[in-house]
């Protein structure tokens, strides 16, 4: 049998691999390595897709999220406030920058930020609030909104799991997620909804004037050739990368529709087991399932794994330890609260196969693998 990937990258590549393999060797040719046309092409096509002012590329998803923060000016003792239950990035700029890290709990249906834990975290340090569009749904930007305004914060968007996701706001107007906030962040990392072949980050704002500071700030903080504004860093986007992603965008929504699609197909063969919850969209987005995560309600994840795990089914448990526990934040210790959301979802949450080239076939043996675990 052919194996399942947990991301099957490759067969997503044969589909256009004539157009992709000209595109790398156009940038080959013209030996544009660096900020090369390509680049900017890409910046103006995104931003054209998101419906913003400014798209700023660099060089991975974790350098949008420092330079954001640098851009927005934050000093260090300054407390930003993001959700615990997330990939360490988020939270590894913001010590990394002397900021303080605030780790709020999060909602257990949608895995994201809870609007009442930020409330509680905020003091008179508080400057910027990170929320994390966990697994391809968005985070409720309008709840997070109203308190940055009320408290005259910052709002950098994580949106490295959600681009091309749908916020839907009350009176039915939708916008693209990370384009709600001050900044949004995202990665091109290969196996995220949009991935290129390598690393690859951007920033996303309709403020004129922060666009500025992050096209400075990325590259050594220069607006004009050797005369350096600001401190800056090194973090550009490859030309190459921008050639793949030129070819990839145009795709995206389609993409994202193949990955709901499996999304229907697993919650319905799941919808008979009591012992699993399968993913529950807010009313205020839609889900563009960068992860599909199963919760398992009775203790059996790990025996769960490891039964699948025998049937050749990868599974991914995303996260295993919330940040509060990692050993790189031991000298934050004194600061955290307790978690008890996030910690309980450590503990049950799975997540299966989720690409674009899942056949039927796979799917229905996916599905009879988790099924007869809780059939014995
Ligand atoms: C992948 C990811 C990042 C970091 O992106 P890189 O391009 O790998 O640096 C940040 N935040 C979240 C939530 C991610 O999933």
């Amino acid at each position: 049998m052919w194996p399942i990937a947990m991301v099957d990258l490759k067969s997503q590549y044969q589909k256009i691999k004539p157009e992709v393999d000209q595109a790398i060797q156009e940038v080959i040719d013209s030996t544009q390595f660096i900020k090369g046309d390509k680049v900017k092409e890409f910046q103006d096509k995104l931003s054209n897709y998101l419906g913003c002012k400014h798209t700023i590329a660099c060089a991975n998803g974790t350098d949008a999220l420092q330079i954001a923060m640098m851009a927005l000016g934050l000093k260090p003792g300054d407390e930003v406030i993001t959700t615990n239950f997330t990939f360490i990035a988020t939270v590894e700029v913001i010590a990394l920058l002397g900021l303080k890290p605030v780790l709020v709990d999060v909602h257990p249906n949608t895995f994201n930020i809870d609007i009442k834990a930020i409330k509680e975290a905020i003091t008179p340090n508080t400057k910027a609030i990170v929320p994390v569009h966990l697994f391809g749904q968005c985070a409720n930007m309008e709840a997070v909104m109203e308190i940055a305004n009320e408290y005259g914060l910052f709002v950098i968007e994580d949106n490295a799991q959600a681009i091309g996701g749908d916020y839907i706001f009350e009176d039915g107007k939708t916008q693209k997620a990370g384009t709600i906030g001050h900044v949004g962040c995202t990665s091109f990392f290969p196996s995220k909804n949009l991935g290129c072949f390598g690393d690859g980050g951007a920033l996303f704002t309709n403020d004129d004037a922060l666009a500025v500071k992050i096209s400075c700030i990325v590259n050594h903080g220069m607006e004009k050739r050797y005369y350096h504004d600001r401190i800056g860093v090194n973090s550009r986007l490859d030309t190459i990368q921008a050639a793949i992603l030129n070819i990839k965008l145009p795709l995206l929504d389609n993409y994202i529709n193949s990955r709901q699609l499996v999304a229907q197909f697993y919650n319905k063969a799941f919808s008979e087991l009591d012992e699993v919850a399968t993913p529950v969209t807010a009313s205020f987005t839609n889900h563009v399932f960068h992860q599909y995560t199963l919760k398992i309600k009775n203790g059996k994840r790990d025996a769960l794994k490891k039964w699948l795990d025998e049937k050749s089914v990868p599974a991914m448990i995303y996260y295993p330890i919330p940040l509060h526990l990692q050993k790189a934040f031991e000298d934050y210790k004194e600061d955290l609260k307790i978690y008890p959301i996030t910690e309980q979802l450590c503990e049950e949450v799975i997540s299966l196969p989720m690409h674009t080239e899942l056949d039927e076939e796979q799917l229905n043996y996916i599905a009879e693998s988790v099924i007869s675990f809780f059939k014995q």
